[in-house]
């Protein structure tokens, strides 16, 4: 198994960040799908829980997911340049699922009355969504990325990234008697879907918990999320998330 955080610079994991980058989006929504199709076959409804990463991405993943698995909403990133902006996408994501969960209570919310029909599945959403925040320990993502500063968005910092995160929600979803777990990662159009599948599913592997392959960008996923984020006029940042990324943004503003 890969360790969660390799050596830098060692031979074997340069070839094997290259292999991962190599990877590309294909067939995860549809396995995603079959997933949820064998659970309603045999009458399941299994513990989910969702990594998020911000309120925009995880509003289309909530209301689809929410139809089939009761979720709970695992909030870990570390990986946010500072405290205020960790805190402001924390609130906002709060924020969110109380208004979800109104609905579901039946109270009148931005888009009540307006569930998202998805891959011709039937299902309902018949518990409250659960919010949990994980630590905010910068430190260990600090750590994790340590000698990748500068490579640019997308490139081998970020799987470091990714792999801490999931590995974080992997441990929290096997500690705590979960089913299954999945992020809402793969929702964004910058990231590499079948990358983060992969290293799902390594996690998966090394807690012993099953994982929820996904693109939720698909099928309008992507759109979805920019709709959900004007109806519920939810905070959406500019950058993705590291003060790495913060600055690249800042230089690209700059140069325009
Ligand atoms: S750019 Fe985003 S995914 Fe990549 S290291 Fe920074 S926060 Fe993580």
């Amino acid at each position: 198994m890969q360790s969660l955080f390799p050596e830098k610079n060692s031979v074997q994991n340069t070839i094997y960040d290259e292999e991962l980058l190599a990877l590309r989006g294909k067939g995860f929504r549809e396995a995603g799908v079959s997933y949820i199709e064998d659970m309603l076959k045999s009458g399941r409804r299994e513990k989910l829980l969702l990594h998020s990463c911000c309120a925009p991405c995880s509003s289309a993943c909530l209301e689809y997911l929410s139809l089939f698995f009761d979720i709970t909403d695992f909030f870990y990133n570390p990986n946010i340049s500072d405290k205020s902006e960790y805190k402001k996408r924390a609130e906002e994501l709060e924020r969110l699922i109380t208004c979800y969960n109104y609905e579901t209570e039946g109270k009148t919310t931005a888009l009540s009355g307006h569930p998202r029909e998805a891959d011709g599945l039937k299902g309902e959403r018949l518990k409250a969504i659960e919010f949990v925040e994980g630590e905010y320990e910068p430190g260990a993502f600090l750590e994790a990325v340590r000698g990748f500063e500068k490579e640019p968005e997308g490139g081998r910092r970020c799987i470091r990234c990714f792999r801490l995160r999931l590995y974080k929600t992997a441990e929290y979803a096997a500690a705590n008697g979960f089913d299954c777990f999945t992020t809402t990662l793969t929702i964004s159009p910058m990231k590499n879907a079948a990358l983060l599948n992969h290293l799902g599913q390594e996690a998966a592997l090394e807690y012993g918990v099953r994982f929820l392959p996904s693109d939720f960008k698909k099928k309008d996923g992507y759109k979805r999320s920019i709709e959900l984020s004007t109806a519920y006029g939810l905070y959406r940042q500019d950058f993705c998330g590291c003060a790495f990324s913060k600055a690249e943004r800042e230089k690209k503003k700059n140069e325009r």
